[in-house]
Order: structure tokens, then sequence, then C-alpha cells
């Protein structure tokens, strides 16, 4: 019997290694517009206060608090953007709009709803304040909302929109950030031709580098695609190179297995380091590791097998974090959840399996609190895409022996967008 020099190991301690090998990449400065899903490398303080000065939070009336209601002449008007020429005093109120700097004088806003503006006498306007308040009623003041030398954002911070919103806010145009992580993809296998063209005998369209330069751009990664390479050591060994120039992370596909042709962990094995070259999980056994010297930074190898179930299910549980992780994610993991099965799965008595599932959330589960109900996206052939198709969770069954029934609770973890 042919047996494999790898042993078999755990994704968690597969993972552990790609972590370990996996730094995250100098920060470099880039313009706010392209700072979104990037990784914050420096704290970021509140140069100023917000709001710079203290602002009416309602359109209505600028008044002196202890006057209490009653009717008033309305000196002045001020809207946001503009500073108040003069001056508030008691007895007097001024119009004000939300955000509007408070006049001096003033020291709190009574809402135009709780008012009723009079007649004018004399070329006067005046206005009814029908509620009296207390002093900095729906007044903003300095700093209310940031102090001046704050830190709005710690190094760490994932920039979505809100944290774009605060580097914004505190004027920072430009961001340091950790750079992109740069994955380039290359098939291999001497039987793939392109998605434009013509199968002739033997052949099979190329699913896997369209499936994983979409799932790494998803991840966060800038992608560099390689096209296909044949089964030759010369062919790889040139895409190899062409990729490793410039990647640091260089996903292939193919060739990992145990054929004659299987020439990836031989070549990566002359390159660098070999990390592993067997899990113990399914679908996706051959998965192999690498790290290879190149200039002052290695590169990361991941050896995807080429079933196309196998290399996307390796890519979101080593691939993901390993992008994350060189984008300075300081917990790069698949989010985890509990999930109740909505049918009985067989289990795998030689390996754990991550099962392909749709997640939606039930509210009748978990007697009407609510929970995951996890739907199998059904046969799970490593070979069969439409598995993964529209599954937003793996779900982590356990190497065991006989079946788990519908209702029973697995962990599940998450690829995609959580259904409600
Ligand atoms: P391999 O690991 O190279 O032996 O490939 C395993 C299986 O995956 C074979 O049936 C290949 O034809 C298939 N395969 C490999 N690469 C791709 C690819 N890029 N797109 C679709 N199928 C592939
Ligand atoms: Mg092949």
């Amino acid at each position: 019997m042919t047996q494999s020099a790898y042993p078999m190991l755990p994704v968690s301690e597969a993972l552990a290694i790609v972590l370990a090998q996996a730094t995250p990449l100098a920060p470099v400065m880039v313009p706010l517009a392209q700072a979104r899903g990037l990784i914050l490398a420096e704290a970021i303080r509140a140069a100023e206060p917000l709001p710079p000065f203290p602002a009416s939070v309602k359109d209505g009336y600028a008044v002196v608090a202890a006057d209490g209601p009653g009717d008033y002449p309305v000196v002045g008007t001020v809207t946001a953007g503009q500073v108040a020429g003069f001056t508030v005093t008691a007895g007097t109120v001024a119009y004000i709009t939300t955000g509007a700097p408070l006049p001096s004088g003033a020291d709190a806003v009574v809402m135009v709803e709780e008012t009723e503006l009079l007649p004018a006498r004399n070329g006067q306007t005046f206005v009814r304040i029908g509620r009296g308040v207390d002093a900095g009623a729906d007044v903003r003041p300095v700093g209310f909302d940031l102090d001046a030398g704050q830190v709005v954002l710690p190094a760490g911070a994932y920039l979505g929109a809100a944290e774009i919103g605060l580097l914004a806010t505190v004027g920072q145009a430009m961001v340091p950030v950790h750079a992109r992580p740069r994955v380039a993809v290359l098939s291999t296998g001497d039987e793939l031709v392109e998605p434009g063209e013509r199968l002739g005998p033997g052949q099979i369209r190329d699913s896997n580098r369209a499936t994983l330069i979409a799932a790494a751009a998803a991840a966060g990664g800038e992608v560099i695609d390689l096209g296909i390479a044949g089964d030759s050591e010369a062919d790889l060994a040139a895409a190899f190179a062409r990729g490793l120039e410039r990647a640091d992370l260089l996903l292939t596909s193919g060739g990992v297995s145990m054929g004659n042709l299987d020439l990836i962990k031989p070549l990566l094995d002359a390159a660098g380091t070999v990390h592993f070259g067997r899990l113990r999980m399914k679908p996706g056994k051959p998965c192999t590791f690498a790290t290879v010297a190149r200039g002052e930074r290695q590169r990361l190898v991941l050896g995807l097998p080429g079933n196309p179930v196998s290399s996307l299910v390796t890519f979101y549980l080593l691939g993901v974090p390993a992008i994350r992780r060189l984008a300075g994610w300081p917990d790069p993991a698949l989010p985890r959840v509990h999930a109740h099965l909505a049918q009985p799965l067989r289990l795998d008595p030689d390996r754990p399996e991550y099962h392909r599932a749709v997640l939606r959330w039930d509210a009748t589960l978990n007697q009407g609190r609510g929970g995951f109900l996890a739907t199998s996206t059904g046969n799970q052939a490593s070979s069969r895409l439409l598995s993964m198709r529209s599954a937003n969770a793996l779900l982590e069954l356990p190497q065991q022996a006989g079946v788990l029934q519908a209702g029973e609770i697995v962990s599940a973890l998450a690829i995609g967008d959580l259904e409600s």
C-alpha cells in the first residue's frame, strides 16, 4: 500500500501553524476612501473636541433657562454653519437650528414643538415659550461626542462604515493601515481549460481559479491571477516563481494528492519548508502548507486540493484566517455559532467533517428564544460545487460512528451572511 509521508494533522493544529507563520504586513498610509475593510495599524486620537462649540440638538429657540415659560422677543437667528453676531440676554430668545452654535448668553434650547410664533408687534417678532427647561437642555456641550485627545480607534480596529466615519470626523484623510495582502491564485492540471473555451476530450473547465479569486477578494486580498499551469515541473516552477515574486500568499489548487502527476508537494519541499501535507478532515485531506523565503519577507503557500469543494472549504478554514492575519486582524478566526440540525446527518468515523449548510434564524427553537436552524445543502461529494452554493456555514461534525439526529446541536463556522 502506498502511504503518504505526511502525518494527518487536526485542523486546529494546522490553523495554529498557519497563523504562527503569517505575521501582519507592514503599515502603509492609504486615502480614507480606500481604507474600508483594512485594519488600523496605529491608534487614532481626536485632535479637537466634537462638537467644537456648544451645539443645538433641536430646531427651536435658544433661551436663558432661568427665564421660564412666557412670551419673548426673538432677537436673532442662527443656523448651522454660522456664528451668531449677537448675545441672548435675559428676557430674549433667538431662533436656532439643529447643529448651530449656541449664541453667547443662551444656556438651553426649547424645541420648536414647545413654542408658538406670535404676531409681530412694532416689527418685532415674538414667540411663546410653552415649557420651562433646565440649563443645558437640548445643547451638546463642547466634547459631548469626542473629547480632545481621546483615542477614537485603537490599533487593530477593523475599518467598517462607522470607523471610516470616525476617521473622517477627526480629519484623518490618510489612514495608517496594514497593507492589503497580495494573494496569487494558480490552477494546476493538464485537463483544465478556461471558462470561455470549448471542452476537448478529457477536459473540464477551471472552476477553482474563478472561485478562489472571488473568495480571496471577498476575504480582503488583492488578487494576482496566475492562470493555469500544466502538470509538468517546468510549468509549475515557472508559475510558482511568478507568484512568489509578488504575492504574500500563493494559493494553488490540484496536484497535492497521491497521483503520479501530483507535483506540488515535492516542488514546495524543494523550494522551502512544508509545514504539513495532510489534514484530518473531510473534504480536503491533502491540503498542504509551506513557507518559502523571498526577499525580506517569507511567502506563504497553501497547496489546496483540486476538488472544487475541497479547495474552497480548506480556503475558508486556513486561507481566510491567513489573509486576515497578514492584514493585521487581531482575531482572524471564522465566527462560530451553535445550530440545530434540520435533518439527521451521518457521521464519518475516520475524519471530522465540514458539512455545508444554510443557517437561518428560527424563532421557534430553544423554547421560543430562537436559534439557528442548519439545513444541509445535500449530497456532500467533494466534486459537487453545488453543495457549496448558498452555504453560509460549515457544520463541524465530530469524527464518530453513527448519526446525529434532527434537533441536535452542533457548532458551525460562519462563511457567509447569516440568514434571518
Ligand atoms: P488533483 O488534486 O489535481 O488530482 O485534482 C482532483 C480533482 O479535482 C480532479 O478531478 C481534477 O480534475 C479536479 N480539479 C483540479 N483542479 C481543478 C480546477 N481548477 N477546477 C475544477 N476542477 C479541478
Ligand atoms: Mg491534477
